[in-house]
């Protein structure tokens, strides 16, 4: 079985940072990462409020940045699916879609995905109209009309990087206000092509053999409301992607991770990074802060065992 000194799972933002970290601090490091290096923030098309970019900065490139680095510092990256952590005396072992990995330290950094509404049509129209990424799909939406659901910054920068494409987007949100930052509202109020629906959620998304329209109900009046779309967005918030350690990791009632201030998950030489933590802040800037921290922790756990 391969040995490293420090396995990260999770090639975002947080797993990146800590596979610079680990890397310098010359321990042998794995970093695991089922799909797309960078997560979210691949996904993302601008990042603006990520130090060192005064003209933002795209999310894909920002990511491709921090792996060059990470590689730079002879980490291994390979693109397999983490399964399960188990506890094997002062060893993990880290089962993958490839096989498994021991490791005196691992560090955890899948981060979250996007949740789903639980509508009707939700599930049948996947792909073929229902999207969690505007960044990845919004380009299919040239000249025609798209729906965003949720009231926060990422519902209100998926609308504004879809009037790119879109003629109309509309924005239903179950409230009489939004969530998201001042500076994010203020650019959608001033959009022409955003329209608000407020005190309003979608009850079912309808169309032959894609999304043709969506039903909506007004949460005070109980009126219901057909808006004809070919898109809908969710972006109503994330769930952390913890369930394949939830059995042996402390999570909070929503499955966020609970650590300390140095990371450290309740198993010695476990750490915690980024979106899956429970902590205030889920930005790049955070998971690149966490993912240092780790590291540096992990490194010393590490020294100390090879030094009983
Ligand atoms: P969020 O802040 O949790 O907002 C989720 C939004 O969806 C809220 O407006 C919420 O309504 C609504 N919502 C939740 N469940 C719903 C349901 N079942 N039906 C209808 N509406 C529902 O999630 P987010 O916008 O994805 O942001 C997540 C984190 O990432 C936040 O910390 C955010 O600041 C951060 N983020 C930052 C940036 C940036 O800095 N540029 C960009 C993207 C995300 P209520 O408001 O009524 O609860």
């Amino acid at each position: 079985m391969e040995y490293y000194d420090v396995i990260i799972v999770g090639g975002g933002p947080a797993g990146l940072a800590a596979g610079i970290y680990s890397a310098r601090a010359k321990m042998k490091t794995l970093l695991i990462e089922k799909g797309l290096i960078g997560g979210q923030a691949a996904t993302t098309s601008e990042i603006e409020n990520y130090p060192g970019f005064p003209e933002s900065v795209g999310g894909p490139e920002l990511c491709e940045l921090m792996e060059k680095q990470a590689k730079k510092f002879n980490i291994d990256i390979r693109t397999e699916e983490f399964k399960n952590l188990s506890i094997s005396d002062k060893l993990k072992l880290v089962e993958t879609s490839k096989g498994t990995y021991q490791a005196s330290a691992v560090i955890l950094a899948m981060g979250a995905e996007p949740k789903k509404l639980g509508v009707k049509g939700e599930d049948e129209f996947r792909g073929a109209g229902v999207s969690y990424c505007a960044t990845c799909d919004g380009f299919f939406y040239n000249g025609k009309k798209v729906m965003v659901v949720g009231g926060g910054d990422t519902a209100v920068e998926e609308a504004l990087f879809l009037t790119k494409f879109a003629e109309k987007v509309f924005v239903v949100h179950r409230r009489d206000q939004l969530r998201a930052t001042k500076i994010l509202q203020e650019r959608a109020f001033s959009n022409k092509k955003i329209e608000i629906i407020w005190n309003s959620v979608v009850k079912r998304i309808e169309g032959s053999n894609k999304v043709e329209r969506v039903v909506m109900e007004n949460v005070k009046t109980k009126q219901e409301k057909t808006v004809e779309v070919d898109g809908v967005f969710m972006a109503i918030g994330y769930t952390p992607t913890s369930d394949a350690i939830k059995k042996i990791i402390n999570t909070d009632e929503a499955g966020y991770v609970i650590t300390d201030e140095e990371m450290r998950t309740n198993i010695r030489g476990v750490y915690a990074v980024g979106d899956i933590r429970k902590k205030p802040l889920r930005q790049v800037i955070t998971a690149v802060s966490d993912g240092a921290v780790a590291a540096v922790s992990a490194s010393k756990y590490v020294e100390e065992l090879k030094n009983v």
